[in-house]
């Protein structure tokens, strides 16, 4: 744990108890400061107390005395409309921060140099969050991951000189922490997403441009214009700004050419690290996360050997393009993460020959704008309350069958792909749909389609994730 000691001595406000709430309360109470705490559900506020949380309800304290407020990020801070504690806060005249806030200001106080890596964007965020860290890590320097993914941020352990920070930060994360500083800050791509919590897509690229303004090194992901403009604009103010595209040869900066990581410098090229072979890293997504991952890692000065090691040990996150098992040439794929066209795109654009097991529950504007992947898709199978909309999509364009549960959709897609002689065939879920129909989350939707796939006579498991 992080003992909060900026507030030694301090009344702190806090709002949101979840877990990341319990361990910022606690990190705040073990650092010195008289915490305050409250949360709209009983519950959170019966298992704050038991764990020694003093709570109240905000509304009836007296604001004055507090030096800070501290929400969880998953509260609203501006849009739909700012919560009833933000209000109360800022009619204080309170500053209203998160956990990310406090780390950034121990790790100010404790060990500025300690390298700080954060890493935000609209997709891609946990791959290059975990993969930083795998690289940092199996180059054998004392590397700390949290923040949105894993551990919050509070519960690592404190900065020292040499303990390498790497974080995932969402929007929300970087909107309650003004200071953030990174070594490193990435911003991997900017699409419209979550914009009913950020009101228009102007206001959600400049929270995500914070956290880059504020890196003493910029990387940039420019292949939008949203990421395109804001490296321009850090670059005019003066800040180190590193650019990195995933398919265009830049003059300055590192881009992928195939599966090679190249390092331009004034329109010279040379190849810093590649991807060819390394499973859990394929697909051109995946390039714009090892381009940044290794950016991030040369900044901190790990040698090229050492971070090639890493990309090729990478293991990958579960449900997101995972590898989960092979029979001869037919490979299972768990993309099960990808709740919504967009998320599934990635996926079909990575293999050639596709047995696709898609459906669930539908969301808005179903597969249509996957068409332009229907030729690489030998068969769908069609799961989940989407199936009828999704067979009238396909249509003539894919053969199909309504296989109805998971477990028929493997078989039937495990069976169908066996007899595929034209090279390496996929069995691939990628449901596009959320999960919710048919299991509790696409985290056990992916694992039953991990088991089911594993069940099948003569698959070998590939253990990678796990
Ligand atoms: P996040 O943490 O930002 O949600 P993840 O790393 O968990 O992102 O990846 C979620 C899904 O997003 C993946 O399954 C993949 O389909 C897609 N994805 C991953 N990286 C990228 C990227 N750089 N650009 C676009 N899509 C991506």
């Amino acid at each position: 744990m992080i003992p909060a000691e900026s507030f030694s001595g301090k009344r702190v406000s806090l709002f949101g108890l979840g877990g990341s709430g319990i361990a910022t309360a606690r990190a705040l109470i073990e650092g010195g400061a008289d915490v305050l705490a409250w949360d709209d559900n009983p519950d959170s506020v019966a298992k704050a107390a038991g764990q020694g949380i003093a709570t109240a309800d905000l509304r009836g304290a007296d604001w004055a005395k507090f030096s800070a407020f501290v929400l969880s990020p998953g509260v609203p801070l501006t849009h739909p409309k700012p919560h009833w504690t933000v209000e109360l806060a800022r009619g204080a005249g309170v500053e209203v921060i998160g956990d990310i806030e406090l780390f950034c200001r121990e790790r100010i106080a404790r060990a500025p140099t300690a390298p700080f890596i954060a890493i935000t964007g609209t997709n891609g965020k946990s791959t290059t969050t975990a993969l930083t860290a795998h690289i940092l890590k199996s180059a054998g320097r004392d590397t700390q991951m949290g923040g949105n993914i894993g551990r919050a941020i509070m519960t690592l352990d404190p900065p020292q000189p040499d303990r390498h920070y790497v974080v995932e930060c969402s929007s929300y994360q970087i909107d309650l922490a003004p200071s953030i500083n990174p070594t490193a800050g990435i911003l991997l791509n900017l699409t419209p997403d979550h914009l009913d919590r950020h009101g228009t897509m102007q206001h959600y690229a400049s929270i995500k441009e914070r956290l880059v303004a504020g890196s003493e090194t910029a990387i940039v992901g420019v292949d939008d214009s949203w990421c395109a403009q804001i490296a321009d604009r850090l670059e005019r103010a003066g800040r180190q700004v590193i650019r990195i595209s995933k398919r265009l040869p830049l003059t300055d900066g590192y881009f992928a050419d195939g599966t090679d990581l190249m390092e331009a410098v004034h329109g010279r090229y040379s190849r810093v690290a590649f991807l060819e072979g390394i499973g859990s890293l394929r697909g051109q997504h995946n390039a714009q996360n090892a381009l940044a991952a290794v950016a991030a890692c040369l900044k901190v000065g790990l040698s090229l050997g050492e971070i090639q090691a890493g990309l090729e040990s990478f293991p990958g996150l579960a449900h997101r393009m995972e590898q989960v098992g092979r029979k001869d040439h037919v490979l299972f794929v768990n993309d099960s993460k990808a709740t919504n066209a967009d998320a599934a795109a990635p996926a079909l654009s990575s293999f050639s020959r596709i047995y696709w097991i898609a459906g669930g529950l539908p969301k808005e504007g179903g597969i249509e704008p996957l068409r332009g992947f229907f030729p690489r898709i030998a068969k769908a199978y069609l799961i989940g309350e989407a199936a009828p909309a999704f067979s009238a999509t396909l249509g003539e364009a894919v053969p199909y069958e309504i296989s109805g549960t998971l477990a028929a959709a493997v078989d039937h897609a495990a069976q169908d792909a066996a007899k595929d002689d034209s090279g390496e065939a996929v069995v691939l879920l990628s449901p596009a749909c959320a999960s919710f129909d048919q299991f509790k989350n696409f985290e056990v939707r992916g694992e039953a389609f991990r088991q089911a796939a594993n069940a099948i006579d003569g698959v070998k498991p590939i253990g990678g994730a796990r």
